[in-house]
């Protein structure tokens, strides 16, 4: 849903600022929908921002598609935009759970990033969602953000834990080249640099498994039970159609995107599919995947290519960076910090 009410100021996604999903808009993903013709165990509204939909235009969209008995339907929703109202309509259409764009609970570190919300407004927020009936609550945070230090992260989880929510994505903020961020010297020269960023992240993972959120990916941290099953299947090689520009899909064996141009969408009868692999979920990636949950790669999966996987895994295991056990390799939270480099190593 690529539209927002104003571009934060480190967003390089792709969405437009300062316009609202309309009617062509809807009725393009609907067509979509239609075309594909599949039927989901999983539905999910991202963004930009699908909380600017109204609750009409949700069960419209969720209409069109075939959705199996008791699928888990998310929806990504901004503080700002999460009154009661929106948020009982939104689970009056079928919007089951519910990601909240929270970042911080610190209002000097949501001006910095050039959020609309502040920490009232968030938590206020979360309330509301639990009053509009959603059980499954989940809040991004953001580690990095300029001015950041381990109380005030602190404090945002155990704010975002008192609060409810059963669900934490945990981010570190990546500057992106030509975002307002990126241009502003004194606020990129606050940012943690990588050693101090590294140690956020391993103080989220200890603080939240404090308060019962385990790590279950890279990422992402939930109550038993209360893992994403829709983010799962990028993890495990699963098919998924994505709709709308620059929306990403793995179906019928291939991967493909559709092109960062919003009218593009609107005006075509299907939208365009530019293939990316034909031949995906290759070994090395479904490696690489699977390395980024907690439970790591199933070994008997690599067929002959499991012993050398192993050697090359074992040194890494002396430095504590993963564990090879019960036919299984998977990253520890130290090795998750380095993932790309062991991923590289495993796979070359
Ligand atoms: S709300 Fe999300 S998608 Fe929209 S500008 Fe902010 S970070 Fe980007």
């Amino acid at each position: 849903m690529p539209y927002c009410r104003r571009k934060c100021a480190y967003c390089d996604f792709y969405s437009l600022g300062g316009e609202m999903p309309g009617a062509e808009y809807t009725g393009a993903v609907i067509r979509n929908i239609r075309a594909y013709g599949e039927s989901y165990d999983t539905v999910y509204f991202g963004g930009g921002t699908p909380s600017l939909l109204s609750s009409g235009q949700v069960y419209d969209i969720l209409c069109a598609a075939d959705i199996a008995e008791g699928a888990e339907i998310s929806a990504e929703i901004n503080p700002e935009s999460a009154d009661i109202e929106k948020l009982s309509g939104f689970f009056s259409a079928g919007i089951n759970r519910i990601s909240f764009g929270v970042q911080s609970l610190c209002d000097r570190e949501l001006n910095a990033l050039g959020r609309l919300h502040d920490a009232k407004t968030a938590e206020a927020a979360i309330k509301n969602a639990h009053k509009a009936g959603f059980e499954n609550i989940s809040a991004d945070l953001m580690l990095g953000i300029p001015c950041q230090d381990e109380s005030s992260v602190k404090s945002s989880i155990e704010r975002l834990c008192a609060s409810g929510v059963n669900h934490i994505s945990a981010y570190i903020l990546k500057i992106e080249e030509g975002t307002p961020l990126s241009l502003n010297k004194e606020l990129t020269e606050s940012c943690a640099d990588p050693d101090k960023a590294a140690d956020l992240y391993e103080l989220t993972v200890n603080e939240l498994q404090g308060h019962g959120l385990f790590q279950y990916e890279i990422s992402n941290f939930a109550q038993k039970g209360r893992e994403c099953r829709h983010n799962l299947k990028y993890w495990q090689c699963g098919e998924y159609i994505g709709i709308g520009p620059s929306a990403h899909s793995l179906y019928k064996g291939k991967r493909f995107s559709v092109p960062r141009d919003i009218h593009g969408f609107i005006e075509a009868d299907r939208q365009k599919e530019i293939v990316t692999d034909d031949t995906p979920c290759s070994l090395s990636e479904r490696i690489m995947l699977a390395l980024r949950l907690s439970e790591g790669f199933e070994l008997s999966q690599a067929g002959s290519m499991a012993d050398r996987i192993i050697k090359k895994a074992a040194p890494l295991e002396k430095y504590g960076l993963l564990t090879i056990k019960d036919g299984r390799i998977a990253l520890t939270v130290k090795g998750f910090l380095v993932s790309n480099e062991i991923i590289c190593r495993l796979t070359d």
